[in-house]
C-alpha cells in the first residue's frame, strides 16, 4: 500500500470511527437501519479480463471501478486452483489446508485400503428438498466458520443468503451457516436446496420458477450482443479447439447443439451459456425484496457465486468471442443490478465486493498461436503416465515411501510434466521452490488430490500444458493465469482508487468483516487490507 494511498484511506476512515478496533460506520448504523454486503464471486473471472475489456463495459465493471477500491495485484496462493477451494478461501479467510476444502473433489481412503472419491460439499446428513436419490449437499466437510458465520455470531437478527449456478459455491461461500442457500440444477433447470439449510422451498422460491425463471430460462438460441467495432478485442470467432469442435460460432442454437424435444438436454445447453448468471441474479432480487434485506435493522449477508464465466470458459477459453459476449452481458446485469440496490436497499446502505475463486489458462492451441508455449495432454497420455506410476510404485515394494518416490520418478519422465514431488518429503523437507509452497496449502493427510493423491505424490504440469479433453480448456494450476483474481469493494466511507499492494484472496473474508465491524478470528492466513 503505497503511502500517499495509506494516508488517503485513513483520512476517509477516521471521520467514521474505523480504526476503533470493533465499530464503523457500517456497524453502527447498522444497529439503526441496516446494511447489505453483498459477495460477487465470479467463477474463473481472470483479473486481467477486466482490463481487457474496459473500453466495451458500461454497467457494473464501470461503476465498481469508479466508485469501488481495487486492489490490482491479488492472487489465490494455493496451488490447486479449483472451484470449491477458491470459494471456501474467500469466505473463510483461510487457506485449502486449513479450511478442508482443497479440491471440488479428493481420494479417501477406506478402512479396507481402497480409494473412494468424496465430492466436496457432500454431506450425508441432508438430503436435496423434493429431490429423491440426489446426494446431499452442506458444508459437512468444512472444518472452519467463514464470514457468514461471523457476521451471525455478531448480529442474532443477520440473514445470509447464498445463490450460485453451482451447488459447491453457493454452500462453500455460505460457511457453515443454515442461512437461505440456492443453486441452478443443470438438468432440473430450477434452483435446489438441502435440508441442512431448511425442508421445504419458501414460497417467494416457488413463485419465482412459476413467474419470473423463464425471463431468463426460456430462450434457445444464444446470438451475440458485442456491440460493432468491439469484436476484435477477442479473438475470431470460429476456432476449432473451442466447444464441440463444429459449433465455435455465434449464433448458437440450442436445435443444433442440444435435444429439443429433451427438457434435460435443453437445460444443459442453456447451462453452457449466460442463464444461469442472469436467473441466479434475478432469484437474488427476489431474496432483496422478499426478505428485506439491508432495511431491517441488521447486517445482512448476501453472496453471488456467479458460475457461467468458469462454464464459458471451459468451453471456449478467456479470450473468446462467447466470452467477451458474457462478459458483456454480466456487466450489464451487475450494473441494473446494482441500480436495483439502489432502489430497494438504498443508496449507501449496501456495499459490494467482487472477486473470484481462481483464473483460467488459455487455450494450449491459442496460446501457440500467441508465441507461447501451448501442449494439451490428452486424458488417455495422462492415463498412461498414471498407471506407468502405479506399476513402479508397486514393484518399489511395501514401504509407502519409497513407493512414492519410485511413482514421483516416473511422473517426472514426462515431458509434460514440471514437477514431481512426494507429499511426506515436501512435508518433512519444506518445499523447494515457491510453487511447492503453494502446494502446501492445498495439502490435507487424509484428502488427497486427485488423480495422483492415492500415491502419494502430487504433479505439476509445465506452464502451459493442460491435461483433459480434446477441445477446451481448464484450471487447477498454480500459475499466475490461475491465481490473479480481482479484489474490489465499493462501500460507503472506503476511498475509490487503485492500490498496486499485493494481496491474497484469505485476505478478503477479514476485510468484509472489518468493514462491517464484525470481529473475526485472529488465527485466519489472511488480514484486513483497510486495517493500521
Ligand atoms: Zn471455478
Amino acid at each position: 500500500m503505497s503511502l500517499r494511498y495509506l494516508l488517503t484511506l485513513l483520512a476517509a476512515l477516521v471521520p467514521f470511527g474505523f480504526l476503533g478496533a470493533c465499530s464503523s460506520p457500517a456497524g453502527d448504523e447498522a444497529e439503526q437501519d441496516g446494511v447489505l454486503l453483498v459477495y460477487v464471486v465470479v467463477d474463473r473471472l481472470r483479473a486481467d479480463l477486466l482490463d481487457r475489456y474496459e473500453s466495451a463495459f458500461t454497467g457494473g465493471f464501470v461503476r465498481l471501478r469508479a466508485a469501488g477500491h481495487r486492489w490490482e495485484n491479488a492472487t489465490v496462493d494455493h496451488a490447486h486452483t479449483a472451484t470449491a477451494a477458491g470459494h471456501a478461501t474467500a469466505a473463510m479467510g483461510t487457506h485449502p489446508h486449513r479450511h478442508g476444502v482443497v479440491g471440488n473433489d479428493w481420494l479417501e481412503q477406506g478402512e479396507d485400503g481402497s480409494w473412494e472419491s468424496v465430492y466436496a460439499l457432500r454431506d450425508r446428513g441432508a438430503r436435496i428438498v423434493g429431490e429423491s436419490g440426489m446426494e446431499g449437499r452442506g458444508p459437512a466437510n468444512l472444518v472452519r466458520t467463514g464470514l457468514p458465520d461471523w457476521i451471525e455470531a455478531h448480529d442474532s437478527k443477520a440473514r445470509i443468503v447464498s445463490i450460485s449456478g453451482k451447488d459447491r459455491a453457493a454452500v462453500a461461500m455460505a460457511g457453515r451457516s443454515r442461512g437461505e442457500v440456492y443453486w441452478m440444477s443443470s438438468s432440473r433447470g430450477r434452483f435446489l436446496t438441502s435440508t441442512y439449510y431448511r425442508n421445504n422451498y419458501p414460497r417467494w422460491v416457488e413463485r419465482f420458477h412459476r413467474r419470473r425463471l423463464a425471463n431468463s430460462w426460456s430462450d434457445t438460441v444464444w446470438h451475440s450482443t458485442i456491440p460493432h467495432g468491439v469484436e476484435s478485442l477477442s479473438r475470431p470467432d470460429t476456432f476449432a479447439f473451442e466447444g464441440d469442435g463444429v459449433n465455435t460460432y455465434f449464433p448458437h442454437r440450442a436445435s443444433r447443439e442440444a435435444d429439443g424435444t429433451d427438457a434435460r438436454s435443453l437445460n444443459r445447453w442453456r447451462n453452457r451459456g449466460p442463464y444461469p448468471d442472469q436467473a441466479a441474479l434475478d432469484l437474488a432480487r427476489e431474496a432483496v425484496r422478499e426478505l428485506k434485506l439491508g432495511r431491517r435493522g441488521a447486517i445482512d449477508y448476501l453472496a453471488l457465486a456467479l458460475s457461467q464465466v468458469d462454464r464459458v470458459g471451459h468451453s471456449y477459453g478467456p479470450f473468446s468471442r462467447e466470452q467477451l459476449d458474457n462478459l458483456l452481458r454480466l456487466d450489464r446485469e451487475l450494473g441494473s443490478f446494482m441500480e436495483f440496490l439502489d432502489e430497494n436497499v438504498g443508496a449507501g446502505r449496501w456495499m459490494l465486493a467482487l472477486t473470484a475463486d481462481h483464473g483460467v489458462m488459455e487455450l494450449p492451441e491459442a496460446r501457440r498461436g500467441l508465441g507461447l508455449f501451448g501442449r494439451r495432454v490428452l486424458q488417455q497420455e495422462l492415463d498412461a503416465v498414471i498407471a506407468r506410476a502405479e506399476a513402479t510404485a508397486e514393484a518399489a515394494g511395501t514401504d509407502p515411501l519409497a513407493q512414492a518416490r519410485a511413482a514421483a520418478a516416473t511422473a517426472r519422465e514426462a515431458d509434460w510434466v514440471a514437477d514431481a514431488f512426494v507429499w511426506d518429503d515436501l512435508i518433512r523437507e519444506g518445499p523447494a521452490d515457491s510453487l511447492q509452497a503453494l502446494y502446501l496449502r492445498s495439502w490435507h493427510p487424509e484428502r488427497r488430490l486427485p488423480p495422483v493423491g492415492h500415491l502419494g505424490i502430487g504433479v505439476r504440469l509445465l506452464e502451459g500444458a493442460y491435461a483433459g479433453n480434446e477441445r477446451g480448456t481448464g484450471h487447477e494450476s498454480p500459475y499466475i493465469y490461475d491465481r490473479h483474481v480481482p479484489f474490489m469493494i465499493m462501500a460507503r466511507g472506503l476511498e475509490a482508487g487503485t492500490t498496486t499492494e499485493r494481496v491474497s484472496l484469505v485476505d478478503l473474508a477479514p476485510t468484509l468483516a472489518q468493514l462491517l465491524g464484525v470481529p473475526y478470528p485472529d488465527d485466519l492466513d489472511g488480514r484486513s487490507v483497510v486495517r493500521r
